[in-house]
């Protein structure tokens, strides 16, 4: 415990505003806690409403010149800030296990991943692409050119406190664009180190700033409802989202939203068995079933539902639930004794509608925030579960006799981010995966985020794509410029 106090001396813990630490203008901070012990890992001061318009006269003030920095230099700077990340992959890695809880083999992989946002964008922001052709009457030329939105906003969540920052990061400054970014109050020590790492990279001063808050609506509201603020990119619940696209349309900003997911996991007769069971392993237990993509209905053949169920039931339960600095564990704690009791009570309403608890079924005692990895079975349509996103280690087993059964059981949700499906039969996957209503469809995999591709929802998921070659579109705006020559 005595290196990780004193890896935890060397994090910063200021407001990053203008280039450097600071502390609030009206004083003050809050305590970020470690959800395997519910102790306090740090004090980080608490962002007010003025910091916010600090940061914004320095976002302001840094834009033109950003914009007008060769793409080459840009892209550079991204590029050397991938790289000290990869360096520092152990120093992240534990940040992120410690103010988050996940195991630190998945902290390592979204180290990996987070970090390739900025390579990936660092390679995008070198290719962003206009065009120019003749008018098709003769009259004219036309030249469309891609300019930076602007000053943009970011808030982002706890679950995956680097990459839901750098996706949003990454194609922001490949654009032009300067960020302010408002981490969750959960975790926001990892993204002020990032501050830092991007600043070491070269990163000038005001195009960047990190502002940890306990008053989030205050400080984003006071964002929002000033014009000089062009774009607001977040990631969180639908309710939040839709709360920002309401104030965004005063100023008609930008918007990307990724909300929540209630993500259907099929398994067909046709399955192979062995890689829908991994493949479920990922989808439901990745993070902790801490993510927005994590499959929060599985629905299985019922020719193969008991056999899928027994395999699943096992892999489960011989899960080793613990703090995730420790190495036999499998799976954290969730991040805060609020998402356990939300867990607790979806499990409590599901069992007491007649659902029977496989393996798990409860929170564990105990100092931290831990719930025993869950199957469920016999769920009956009223139960909350059915309907609401879980974010938990707990997996709702369904049955179904048809295709046309599973699909619209899949759609029948107001969400539409991540589906998965199994099957070894190719026209089965064409038909369903365009069947799907969702942003993101893995077929024979159950994991599917990949920083080349567009990571977005429909319906009440979403707007907008982050990562591929769309997430930087995100960041631009369109311009035409005529001419008759
Ligand atoms: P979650 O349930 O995953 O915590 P939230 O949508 O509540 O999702 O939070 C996601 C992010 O939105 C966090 O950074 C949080 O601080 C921020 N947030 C929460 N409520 C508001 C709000 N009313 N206005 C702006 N940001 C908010």
């Amino acid at each position: 415990m005595s290196d990780i106090n004193n890896f935890l001396a060397t994090v910063p813990t200021g407001l990053w505003i203008d280039g450097t630490s600071t502390t609030a203008l009206e004083g003050g901070s809050f305590p970020v806690y470690n959800p395997a012990t519910g102790a306090v890992l740090a004090e980080v001061a608490d962002a007010a409403p003025k910091d916010a318009l600090r940061a914004l006269d320095s976002a302001h003030a840094a834009q033109a010149e950003w914009a007008a920095t060769p793409p080459r230099a840009r892209s550079e700077i991204l590029h050397r800030a991938w790289e000290i990340l990869i360096e520092r992959t152990e120093d992240f890695a534990l940040l992120m296990t410690l103010e988050m809880g996940k195991a630190l083999g998945e902290s390592r992989g979204e180290l990996n991943y987070g970090a390739e946002f900025l390579r990936w964008f660092s390679e995008e922001a070198v290719r962003i692409q206009g065009r120019y052709t003749d008018a098709p009457n003769g009259t004219g030329r036309i030249l469309v050119t891609k300019e930076p939105v602007g000053p943009c906003l970011a808030i982002t969540p706890w679950n995956f406190p680097l990459a839901m920052g750098t996706r949003k990061i990454g194609p922001a400054l490949a654009a032009g664009c300067t960020m302010i970014v408002k981490p969750s109050e959960d975790t926001p020590l990892t993204m002020l180190l990032l501050a830092q790492v991007l600043a070491d990279a070269g990163l000038p001063a005001g195009v960047l700033s990190v502002l940890p808050t306990s008053r989030s609506a205050a400080l984003s509201g006071e964002l929002i409802s000033d014009q000089r603020l062009r774009k607001v990119t977040f990631t969180g619940s639908t309710r939040v989202g839709s709360v920002l696209i309401g104030q965004s349309a005063a100023h008609v900003q930008r918007t990307s939203m990724e909300l929540g997911g209630n993500a259907p996991f099929i398994v067909f007769d046709d399955a192979d068995l062995d890689a829908a069971v991994d493949g479920a392993m990922a989808a439901k237990m990745r993070n902790g079933g801490e993510a927005c993509t994590a499959a929060n209905r599985l629905f299985v053949h019922n020719s193969v539902r008991a056999e899928f169920t027994a395999r699943l039931t096992a892999r489960i339960a011989a899960m080793k639930v613990g703090p995730g600095y420790e190495t036999s564990t499998d799976i954290g704690p969730l991040i805060n004794a609020k998402q356990r009791d939300a867990v607790a009570d979806l499990v409590a309403d599901a069992v007491a509608a007649g659902a029977r608890v496989e393996t798990g079924g409860a929170p564990i005692d105990g100092p931290g925030f831990f719930f025993a990895p869950t199957v469920l079975t016999d769920v009956p349509d009223s139960a909350r579960i059915t309907r609401e996103e879980i974010f938990g280690p707990v997996a709702p087993i369904y049955g179904f006799d048809t295709e046309e059964e599973a699909i619209a059981l899949a759609n029948n949700t107001e969400y539409g981010l991540a589906s998965y499906f199994y099957t070894q039969n190719l026209d089965r996957a064409f038909r369903v995966a365009r069947a799907l209503q969702a942003g993101m469809v893995g077929v024979n995999r159950g994991v599917i985020s990949d920083p080349a591709a567009p990571f977005g929802g429909v319906k009440a998921s979403g707007l907008g794509s982050e990562g591929g070659t769309e997430g930087v579109e995100e960041y631009l705006s369109t311009k035409y410029v005529a001419f008759t020559q």
